[in-house]
């Protein structure tokens, strides 16, 4: 695609916001990227906007069937004014993977990431420089066409929004408590789990609101049909360091692949850190933490990058971890791994854009 992006700027520039107290996905920058999908016509009017709302007809099919798919990262500006965004290309994809699953038509990767560095460029002045902020990017996909029939509608829209953002737990690095969720599902091999879906999500917030009224950040999902394998954590991936081997489950098609889980199994390999992807238990975890073997667990994803897991909590069982502070790997991935996002850090692998 090689269509060029029509621009037109808001007249009614926002607010910053105080970028000591961004939180999470609070705040929107002044513009926005909106490109249509039509049969006939594929992909088509690429333009940015003002950020406003939009206006749809209520028999969209996203409202009623559900196709939505989207993605997550983070742009950083340096002390020299240039931009960074990690990794793109793996986010477009995954964009790919989850249209495919869902009958949503694919994209350029190379032209949404055109989008994005355009979109960026417009809306620069937003970027937050405060240690741990970020501008978070969140392209997403909607069907748009007005029809109930079920089946895979013939329009679409892909809007990018951007968002000054601060830590994703307002606790900052501070280890989290997770409970391992024995009763609800999230995903399913053959559903939509490794998917970045909407309804991914939908299917997560019952039990997500349960372990948060029980005082838990996030809930630990075990597999659908023996209720014994651990996927992974609410958005992140999760990974266990047993014994000095670095353990996570592998992709099993319903768990999310994350960019952020391939960066840190990438690293701990350079670092010659064993690291293993495989199938994983909940008795084994219980096992190694009641043998003493069990020393970090920490989740993996854009928004949080590493978050530590300082207790688990599993049917009557309470596993502390690391007496509940950061371990000693997952602070070398969270320094490494921002330390590369943000440019302090040089970038050897390419995993880097700059614009
Ligand atoms: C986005 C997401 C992740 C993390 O992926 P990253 O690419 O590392 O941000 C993990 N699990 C789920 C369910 C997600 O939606």
């Amino acid at each position: 695609m090689s269509e060029e992006i029509k621009v037109q700027l808001t007249t009614q520039p926002g607010e910053k916001p105080d970028s000591t107290n961004l939180s999470f996905g609070k705040f929107f920058t002044d513009h926005m990227f909106i490109m249509d999908y039509h049969k006939d016509k594929g992909w088509y009017d690429p333009r940015i906007v003002p950020y406003a709302p939009i206006a749809m007809d209520p028999a969209a099919m996203v409202f009623h069937y559900g196709q939505a798919v989207f993605e997550g990262m983070k742009a950083y500006l340096t002390e020299s004014g240039k931009v960074l965004l990690f990794r793109p290309d793996q986010n477009m994809k995954r964009l790919n993977r989850s249209n495919e699953r869902l009958g949503i038509p694919e994209v350029d990767g190379e032209f949404v990431i055109h989008a994005i560095q355009t979109l960026i460029e417009v809306d620069k002045s937003w970027i937050p420089t405060e240690k741990g902020t970020s501008l978070y990017v969140r392209p997403f996909i909607i069907a748009t066409e007005p029809c109930l029939g079920v089946r895979s509608s013939y329009t679409y829209q892909l809007i990018v929004i951007l968002s000054p953002v601060g830590a994703y737990y307002s606790s900052g690095l501070e280890p989290v408590k997770i409970n391992v969720e024995s009763s609800y599902t999230r995903a399913v091999r053959g559903g939509i789990g490794f998917a970045k879906a909407a309804g991914n999500y939908a299917a997560s917030i019952k039990a997500q609101e349960n372990a948060k009224k029980e005082g838990y950040s996030q809930v630990l999902w075990l597999d659908a049909i023996e209720k014994k394998y651990i996927e992974e954590v609410g958005s992140m991936n999760i990974f266990f360091k047993i014994g000095g081997t670095v353990i996570t489950p592998a992709i099993n098609g319903s768990i999310l692949e994350g960019v952020t889980r391939s960066s840190v199994i990438t690293l701990l390999q350079e670092w010659g850190v064993p690291v293993e992807e495989r199938k994983l238990s909940i008795e084994e975890i219980y096992e190694a933490y009641t043998n003493g073997k069990l020393e970090e667990v920490f989740g993996t994803g854009t928004a949080a990058v590493i978050s530590p897991v300082g207790e688990l909590h599993w049917n009557e069982h309470t596993m502390e971890i690391n007496d509940g502070k950061i371990g000693e790997v997952s602070q070398k991935l969270y320094d490494t791994i921002t330390g590369l996002q943000s440019g302090h850090l040089p970038d050897t692998r390419n995993w880097t854009l700059t614009f």
